[in-house]
């Protein structure tokens, strides 16, 4: 098992499958984003072995994102094999949606459990806006898809930006009176680049509840608030699904972290919003055996940082969340 030096035993991988995406959301990365070449990306064959790696060191649940995950080549073969690695309990994806219509079933029969599909206004114009070219009816039929494949409980990331979409948020909480979907409101955090916007435009959770009560209806918490990953749910009166906050500028929930990140070029992160990285693709490509690759590893992640400073102003300008993995 792996340990950070706080005690929290950290369990839960992240991996970026690629820098690349087909959106450019306002939040996440300017139009003119320059993406790593192919061959700086961990191969199918690296993803592979480092998981494996993290098994054995007691990792046992996995997500993979990005950038966009589906747009990488071999999507569906890269899931069957994680799926099949020993010691994967829990495999599920981020992902925009875009490729789902046609992408859900076969990644849910090469073993995807679950995925979350980001999706933040349910207006077509918005939404074209906000992911700068982005097509509304691609990410639904998308949502539907997975849906009607299993890939279920769905959740649905909202990153709300003052201007953009905060009149969106009674809209895509009341989705949850109809369907048995998880709609998570995300608070925008700042990185490298885009900082300046990324904290000016942040809408906090209190605001988010207030938007929801003064619209719909209160809604009741769920599990005396205890974090469902790093979600607080609330359930709004009579709704198939749950509504869930994830506040990590105004309410962090670092004391219950129990993950790390692998970046698409394969540096291990210890947190999202903290610099500290471990190089692991180096090494494997120099051909370090796998034992000591392992003891990175564990070294890693006994530096893991306590947590992030962000209500002090404080944030990594290193990446942005797109090179990290979200
Ligand atoms: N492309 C996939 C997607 O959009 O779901 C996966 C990668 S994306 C970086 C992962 C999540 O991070 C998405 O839900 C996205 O909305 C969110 N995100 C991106 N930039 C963010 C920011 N500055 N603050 C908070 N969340 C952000
Ligand atoms: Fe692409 Fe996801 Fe970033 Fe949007 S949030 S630009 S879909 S990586």
């Amino acid at each position: 098992m792996a340990f950070d030096k706080f005690g929290r035993n950290i369990h839960y991988l992240r991996i970026s499958l690629t820098d690349h995406c087909n959106l450019r959301c306002l939040y996440c990365m300017p139009e003119d984003m320059t993406f790593r070449p192919n061959a700086d990306l961990m191969q199918d064959e690296e993803v592979l072995t480092l998981v494996k790696l993290f098994t054995e060191l007691g990792f046992d649940k996995f997500r993979l994102t990005g950038g966009e995950p589906t747009v990488r080549a071999n999507i569906v073969e890269i899931v069957r094999q994680i799926a099949q690695t020993p010691g994967v309990n829990s495999l599920s994806m981020t992902t925009n949606g875009v490729l789902l219509g046609k992408l859900a079933e076969p990644l849910k029969q090469a073993g995807l459990q679950r995925v979350n599909i980001s999706l933040d206004t349910l207006d077509p114009i918005r939404f074209n806006s906000l992911t700068r070219w982005g097509k509304l009816d691609q990410v639904w039929d998308g949502i539907l898809e997975s849906e009607k494949a299993g890939l279920t409980p769905i959740k649905i990331n909202v990153v709300v930006v003052r201007g953009h979409n905060d009149q969106d948020v009674p809209d895509m909480a009341r989705l949850s009176y109809e369907h048995p979907w998880q709609i998570r409101f995300i608070e925008m955090m700042p990185f490298g680049g885009n900082s300046d916007f990324q904290q000016k435009q942040v809408v906090s959770d209190a605001e988010l509840l207030e938007l929801i009560q003064t619209n719909l209806d209160d809604p009741r918490l769920l599990d005396n608030g205890q974090l469902d990953g790093e979600a607080r749910i609330y359930q709004l009166p009579g709704a198939k699904g749950t509504i869930g906050f994830i506040s990590s500028v105004t309410n962090p929930f670092c004391a219950a972290c129990t993950r790390a990140r692998l970046t698409s070029d394969g540096k291990l992160r210890l947190c999202l919003l903290k610099e500290k990285e471990v190089d692991l693709l180096t090494p494997l490509r120099a051909g370090a055996s796998l034992e000591d690759l392992k003891q990175v590893i564990k070294d890693g992640i006994w530096e893991k940082p306590w947590g992030h400073d962000l209500s002090k102003g404080k944030f990594a300008t290193n990446r942005t969340m797109s090179e990290i993995g979200g």
